[in-house]
């Protein structure tokens, strides 16, 4: 009897272990289709604009056989220099990317006064010639225990996708607000919005509204950066969420916490901005 017994707590031992092994065979089959989609996309995102850089060299090699049109050096060498930026952000996107999936993506948090921050982002954009942006910036000083620079990352994304996804005179505002013991930004456009059945997919990696929908179809984007965006919030035990109305503009919103903990400052990390 005590043979059977241990025969049977064998068995069940033997039967927790094979499906031990089977789920984590399943899980890394899911992994590493999942690095194989990966790969597949990012070879696909970096081979448009290397062919583009490509055929712009060929071009400007092909000005060099007759007379050189200075002009035409220029304007090349500008069309150039822009997608070679646009592939910068796209790489450094996607090493965010993986850096997240991987969780080694590291904050260097520091104490900031939001407002000082925002209000750096909105005299960096608005010097870039965007005339249309308005601030309602209640508050004159809101501590939070932030990476300064990823927080910087958020809005600028968020920013550019407002004007990017709007007509050209279409007004953009940003709100900075203090409720209880949350920071909230909200990003408010004026654009072509998102229909309610995309506002969820918006925030996976490399979703764009499809074209059909008349959406994101002319402007250029990998579909990563509100992926990052709501990255960074979360990592910051913050959340980033849309309102939107297709048609008639969008309402991203952005919460922090505000910092509460007084041994913060004693890290030798403080620093208020
Ligand atoms: P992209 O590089 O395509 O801009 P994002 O991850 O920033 O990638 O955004 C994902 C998609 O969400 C965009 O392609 C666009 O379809 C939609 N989207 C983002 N922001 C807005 C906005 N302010 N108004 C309308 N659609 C937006």
């Amino acid at each position: 009897r005590q043979v059977m017994e241990q025969h049977i707590e064998l068995s069940q031992h033997a039967r927790s272990l094979e499906w031990l092994v089977q789920k984590r065979t399943s899980e890394l089959a899911n992994a590493n289709e999942a690095k194989d989609k990966f790969l597949r996309i990012v070879s696909h995102e970096l081979k448009t604009p290397l062919s583009g850089l490509k055929d712009m060299a060929q071009f400007l090699r092909n000005q060099l056989d007759h007379e050189v049109d200075t002009q035409v050096l220029r304007q090349g060498f500008e069309d150039m220099e822009h997608v070679i930026s646009r592939t910068e952000i796209l790489v450094r996107d996607l090493l965010d990317t993986s850096m997240m999936e991987s969780n080694m993506f590291v904050l260097h948090r520091k104490r900031v006064n939001l407002v000082s921050l925002c209000q750096r982002v909105l005299n960096e954009y608005t010097a870039g010639g965007i005339a249309r942006l308005a601030s309602e910036i209640v508050a004159e000083s809101i501590e939070v225990d932030v990476d300064s620079d990823r927080i910087c990352q958020v809005l600028v994304n968020l920013l550019s996708n407002a004007h990017k996804y709007s007509g050209p005179d279409a007004p953009i505002t940003i709100r900075l607000q203090q409720s209880g013991y949350e920071a909230m930004m909200m990003l408010e456009d004026q654009g072509m919005g998102i229909p309610e059945e995309e506002q969820k997919r918006i925030f996976e990696q490399f979703y764009r509204v499809p074209i059909g929908s008349k959406q994101s179809g002319e402007q250029q984007g990998s579909g990563l950066g509100l992926y990052i965006a709501r990255k960074i919030m979360e990592r910051h035990s913050g959340r980033l969420d849309v309102q939107s109305v297709q048609g008639n503009g969008s309402t991203f919103t952005c919460v922090l916490p505000v910092s509460i903990d007084p041994d913060f400052a004693d890290e030798g990390s403080y620093h208020l901005e």
